[in-house]
Parts: C-alpha cells; sequence; structure tokens
C-alpha cells in the first residue's frame, strides 16, 4: 500500500503486532479516519496508536537552581536530564509529575504551573507528548531513586548539556521567558 500514506505503522519495532489481542484474527492495514491503521480481519477492530504521555518536572529552588537527574537508564544513560517519566492509567499529569519527581530524586514538591507540552520523537514508541511542570521543591535534600546515578541542583550558568532534546527545548524557554 503506497502512495499518500507514508506512515507505515509495520516499520516500527514499537509495534510488531500482527494478530488481534482480541480475537486472535489476522491484523491488515486499512484506511481508517485518514490514516493507515491496523485493522482486524475477524472482529474489525481498530488497532489506534496515539502519542505516549509523559510528565517532566522543572524544579526551581529559590536560588534559581534547576533540578537535574544522571539518567541511569536509556534513552540518554549516563545523561543529565530533568525529573520525567511515564504517567499511569488513572493519575492526573501533575500527579504523574511529583511521583516521578520523588522515585527519582526523593524531592516532594508543589506543582506551580504548567511550563510547556512538547512534542518528542521517540525510537521506541515512536511520538511522546511531554507535559512539562513548574514545580517548588518543598523538601530539603536529595536522594537518586533506583533509575539515577546521581541527583543535584544546578544553577543556570553552570548546567551540563541534557541528553535529552526535549528537556533542551524546556530549559531554553525557562532561560528565554523566565
Ligand atoms: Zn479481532
Amino acid at each position: 500500500m503506497k502512495g499518500r500514506y507514508s506512515y507505515d505503522p509495520y516499520r516500527y519495532p514499537s509495534d510488531p503486532l500482527r494478530y488481534c489481542t482480541l480475537c486472535r484474527g489476522k491484523l491488515s492495514m486499512a484506511a481508517v479516519d485518514g490514516r493507515r491503521r491496523k485493522v482486524c480481519g475477524g472482529c474489525e477492530y481498530v488497532y489506534y496508536r496515539n502519542p505516549v504521555p509523559v510528565a517532566a518536572c522543572l524544579v526551581i529552588d529559590r536560588r534559581d537552581r534547576i533540578l537535574l537527574v544522571k539518567r541511569g537508564v536509556e534513552p540518554a544513560k549516563g545523561a543529565w536530564s530533568l525529573p520525567c517519566g511515564f504517567m499511569e492509567l488513572g493519575e492526573t499529569p501533575s500527579a504523574a509529575a511529583l511521583r516521578e519527581l520523588y522515585e527519582e530524586t526523593g524531592v516532594r514538591g508543589r506543582v506551580v504551573g504548567v511550563h510547556g507540552v512538547y512534542y518528542e520523537a521517540s525510537h521506541r514508541y515512536d511520538t511522546l507528548v511531554v507535559a512539562a511542570f513548574r514545580i517548588t521543591p518543598m523538601t530539603q535534600g536529595v536522594k537518586a531513586g533506583d533509575d539515577a546515578e546521581d541527583v543535584a541542583y544546578f544553577p543556570l550558568d553552570r548546567m551540563p548539556r541534557l541528553g535529552l532534546a526535549t528537556h533542551r527545548r524546556v530549559l531554553g524557554d525557562y532561560r528565554r521567558r523566565g
């Protein structure tokens, strides 16, 4: 099926599904709502694919320092990044941000605003949507969680290069807009 639909989910390793998980029917590609999608030949279930939501934390302390974690897992393992993680089912975006923050850094925080919402291309998930929150730390001290190698606050003029492009954009927007 070539032509007007350039997007082919079969190309993506994140979507190896070939049989219906509901009825075990064989999946085939069909145009649904203007995009090629997998549709079950047995029960006609449409396998919609959507971006995966991520919550990211822009934690700013009283001295205008930013809280970073040294990532212990891919992608960007070993690089500094903002605390972040996937939202869970039934969890509000801001609750996801505060949970990830505590898990990765030991910091309890308070969401003070939405910094921005970002698009991120992902090899594994194809597309992520990153909701970045402004957060004020409510506790002193940091403690690296299982997924982090290190945690520290950095002044803006001594920030290491962040390993994830979206996080660099979050920080760039903060430098420009305050
Ligand atoms: Zn089916």
